[in-house]
């Protein structure tokens, strides 16, 4: 059964103390639940878009250019960081190593879906970014983006083809287009 409106704000609202940042990602109950801290089946049944025509297809959705949901924002982002590891220098200098891991510390703290903000602060925490070099780099986040998908139930990424994936394109040529 879809959650009402309210049932679905209640189950995506997070106190200050539950983000790792300072500001708030969910809305307040007049106003439309969060995206970014849910996917679009959800976000549809919970919010009014549900009785426009357009957002009842996902398909037709597209067609529209919207704020991004839960799924959404995640592939985005690690195309974004998979992609600037990829490019990382191959001998970065100390200030390098320093800021990339500085980054990805503030990145994670203010990524905007809660849930997904707190656990990836801890893993951080626990395993903190690799950023002596390139390789280093690409692989921790390989890693930490297969903790991910461990957790969500999706497949494990083969970390020998990120060069393939993030950089080159596939060795069959099907990116050469
Ligand atoms: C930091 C972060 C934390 C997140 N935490 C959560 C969470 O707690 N709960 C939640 O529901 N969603 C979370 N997400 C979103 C989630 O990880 C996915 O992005 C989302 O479910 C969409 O998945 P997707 O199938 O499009 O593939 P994605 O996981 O987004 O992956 C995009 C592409 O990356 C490639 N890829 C997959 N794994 C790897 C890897 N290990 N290394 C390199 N490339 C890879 C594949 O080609 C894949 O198609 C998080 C996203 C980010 C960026």
């Amino acid at each position: 059964m879809p959650l009402n409106i309210k049932q679905f704000y209640d189950s995506n609202t997070h106190s200050d103390n539950d983000y790792p940042g300072s500001r708030r990602a969910s809305s307040t109950p007049e106003e439309k639940p969060c995206r970014a801290c849910s996917d679009f089946k959800s976000w549809s049944a919970a919010s009014n878009s549900i009785f426009h025509p357009l957002f009842q297809d996902e398909s037709k959705k597209k067609e529209v250019e919207c704020p991004l949901n839960k799924s959404e924002l995640g592939n985005q982002t690690w195309g974004f960081l998979h992609t600037m590891a990829a490019y990382f220098p191959d001998k970065p200098s100390t200030d390098d190593q320093r800021d990339m891991a500085q980054f990805l510390r503030l990145f994670s703290k203010f990524y905007p879906c809660p849930t997904c903000a707190r656990d990836f602060t801890k893993l951080i925490e626990k395993e903190p970014p690799r950023t002596s070099s390139q390789t280093e780099l690409k692989h921790w986040l390989c890693w930490a983006h297969n903790q991910v998908n461990k957790k969500l139930g999706k497949p494990k990424f083969d970390c020998s083809k990120l060069d393939e994936r993030w950089k080159y394109g596939w060795k069959d040529g099907s990116c050469d287009v």
